[in-house]
């Protein structure tokens, strides 16, 4: 039987291909919310997430591991992971042990490629505080198999992040972060004990990917990750930026 000309939208045959332009969705899928910005109208938009691991020796000896100055290393979160602080947040589905990590986030607000340390400041749109939520059991499991860490750490509701105050207005640099429970103090530091700085983690991960304005950067934890239950109220701050409130929902 002879082909039938067809006019879908990925027929194997070129000439019977629709122009891309009138392709429509099957359906909508869920975008990354927009960041609220202190002082604008405007959101900011979310492109990717990367989060950098151990970058406080305190946090990292809690866990059983040490830090050094070879080169930082990243994982990734899903920009549709996302939440903007003030609400409640679902206690993710498949462990016993959930916890917080309080963090100050970099917003990207330029492209940067293969930057400098001292050039890399101009790629910095603003900062944010951030929780980089984390399904410790798994992750210990992922670890000791030498496997992956997505299931421990890009999930729905994963990333927490208030609103981001401009470059001009904050300069990292001995600020206290911390983190409150119910209350009772859970974490604290101060960013001058990051292994890398802001510029140099900017820096290091634009060797790898063509930075680009909607990145964020989650710049890792201070001491004192702990587990939640359903019910608890989390308050996380940086000297100097707008502060963060979430309560965790009922366990799934
Ligand atoms: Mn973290």
């Amino acid at each position: 039987m002879a082909h039938q000309p067809s006019t879908v939208a990925f027929s194997p045959f070129p000439s019977e291909r629709m122009s891309l332009s009138l392709i429509r969705p099957l359906f909508s899928v869920p975008t990354a919310p927009l960041v609220p910005i202190l002082g604008r109208q405007e959101g900011f938009p979310i492109h990717r997430i990367f989060c950098v691991g151990r970058n406080y020796a305190a946090h990292a000896a809690e866990l059983g591991n040490t830090v050094d100055r070879v080169a930082p290393f990243y994982f990734t979160k899903p920009p549709t992971g996302l939440v903007i602080e003030g609400g409640t947040i679902a206690y993710p589905p498949g462990t016993e042990d959930y916890h917080h990590e309080i963090e100050l986030v970099i917003a990207i607000g330029a492209p940067a490629f293969r930057v400098p340390t001292d050039e890399a400041m101009k790629a910095v749109f603003g900062y944010a505080v951030g929780l980089d939520m984390t399904r410790r059991d798994l992750q210990n499991t992922m670890k000791e198999k030498q496997r992956p860490w997505d299931i421990a750490k890009a999930f729905e509701d994963s990333a927490v992040i208030g609103a981001i105050t401009a470059a001009e207005d904050f300069e990292p640099q001995s600020q206290r972060i911390s983190l409150v429970v119910n209350d009772a103090p859970r974490q604290e530091g101060h960013l001058n004990e990051m292994v890398w700085s802001v510029p140099e983690i900017v820096s290091h991960l634009s060797r790898y990917y063509h930075l680009t304005p909607g990145d964020l950067i989650f710049t890792g934890t201070p001491s004192g990750v702990g587990a939640l239950q359903p019910g608890d109220r989390l308050a996380g701050a940086v000297d100097g930026l707008s502060p963060i409130a979430v309560t965790i929902g009922p366990a799934a």
